[in-house]
């Protein structure tokens, strides 16, 4: 029984979270969530904020005006761009190869709009050509919507590719990169993307509850010459804009901004900066290679085929006869590891073991291998033993 009158503080434990999200973070950002409130319109907060906008473009890769962090979690950003881009009597094409893209389609209808689906196995990248087709069969199509990084596979699309067909077909693109931000290659302008939303707990590690957005001028343009008003108050852009507005403009009271988090997500974005988008993209890929050839000399697989894999989540096939919950109980009372389990069509099949941000290190990498061949030995699974060490250090270019 909780104890309400017990009156003690919370103290979690100390984890390493190596799951599809929340991501460790960074001791500078937890530091930042703690420096003293301040007022929403203060001065002060206001030139964070606009110091906050530069940052994120320069994650986003884009000079979009409307770029800004949603004062809610990711599905909040999801909910963003669907609300506002998507009118009642639309047509919109949702690719789904995973959890996400369902959630997508679950939006379009709540708005509305008829959803057309264009569907993959999980653990494929959204086929370009399927796109292609279905939105020739569906010339009335005003918007596609897909996923960058499915979370729930560790699949990865090609988001340039899939912006230029629905470019072709005169839509406008919904790009869910909440996995993808700060983690793989993701360029906003020069692929042309005219909506996009993120999160701010996988790659940024930083604290859940916030979720940057950004809309090009196309997208921007939808939004001014809706017929329909936004049906959420709360999301609604054209209110949203004049409260975060541009250029040092007067800010009027739309909602208190969760000012602590903000400070976190400014952190993290300056770490970002610090380290280079370029060189973060590098990092993900880099450790993803030593906790493959270490997984792979275990004997485990991954499920998504080479060149579509996301490095800051690997989704592992469960050996036969091993029951992956008690693997992960096991990880978690041990070693105070979290890894994630499947979800859908894939739940009791895959281990989703993310690295993200600042949990996509060296030591993250050893741990998780040690600790997963441990476990794994000690429940009789067939994994090869003191194998996977190694394997990862060959490509540290550490040599026993
Ligand atoms: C985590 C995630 C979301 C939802 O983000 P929340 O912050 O949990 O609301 C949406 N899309 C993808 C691909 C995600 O990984």
């Amino acid at each position: 029984m909780v104890n309400l009158m017990s009156g003690d503080s919370f103290h979690p434990p100390v984890r390493t979270l190596m799951g599809p999200g929340p991501s460790d973070m960074n001791p500078r950002v937890l530091a930042a969530m703690g420096r003293p409130i301040i007022g929403h319109l203060d001065p002060a907060f206001v030139g964070m904020m606009d110091q906050m906008k530069v940052l994120l473009q320069y994650a986003f890769q884009t000079e979009n005006e409307l770029t800004l962090p949603v004062s809610a979690p990711g599905s909040a950003g999801m909910e963003t761009c669907f609300v506002n881009l998507v009118e009642p009597g639309d047509k919109v094409v949702v690719c789904i190869n995973g959890v996400f893209g369902q959630r997508m389609k679950e939006n379009v209808e709540r708005c509305g709009a008829t959803p057309v689906v264009v569907e993959d196995d999980w653990g494929q990248p959204v086929d370009a050509q399927k796109l292609d087709s279905t939105l020739a069969a569906h010339p009335d199509a005003r918007l596609v919507a897909f996923v960058h990084a499915e979370t729930s596979t560790g699949a990865c699309s090609d988001v340039k590719t899939l912006t230029q067909v629905a470019h072709a077909h005169d839509c406008l693109v919904i790009v869910d990169s909440v996995t993808g931000l700060g983690g793989s290659e993701l360029r906003v302008d020069d692929w042309g993307v005219d909506a996009i939303y993120s999160g701010t707990q996988k790659c940024l590690s930083c604290t859940p509850g916030l979720s940057p957005v950004s809309f090009g001028p196309r997208a921007v343009e939808r939004i001014q010459s809706r017929k329909h008003k936004v049906q959420s108050w709360f999301l609604d852009l054209n209110l949203i804009m004049g409260y975060w507005g541009s250029g040092g403009g007067k800010r009027a009271y739309h909602h208190t901004a969760p000012i602590n988090a903000l400070y976190a997500l400014h952190e993290a974005l300056v770490l970002l900066h610090e380290e280079g988008l370029e060189n973060a993209w590098a990092r993900h890929r880099h450790h993803h290679e030593a906790l493959k050839a270490g997984l792979e000399a275990m004997g485990l697989a991954l499920l998504v085929e080479e060149p579509h894999r996301l490095p800051q989540l690997n989704a592992v096939k469960v050996p036969e006869g091993v029951d992956e919950a008690a693997v992960r109980t096991r990880l978690l009372q041990r070693y105070g590891l979290e890894i994630g389990a499947g979800l859908g069509p894939l739940a009791g099949r895959i281990w989703r073991i993310g690295l993200m941000g600042f949990a996509c290190n060296a030591k993250n990498v050893r741990l998780c291998l040690h600790a997963l061949e441990s476990v794994l030995t000690e429940m009789g699974a067939p994994v090869e033993r003191g194998a996977a060490l190694p394997a990862a250090e060959r490509i540290y270019g550490v040599t026993a």
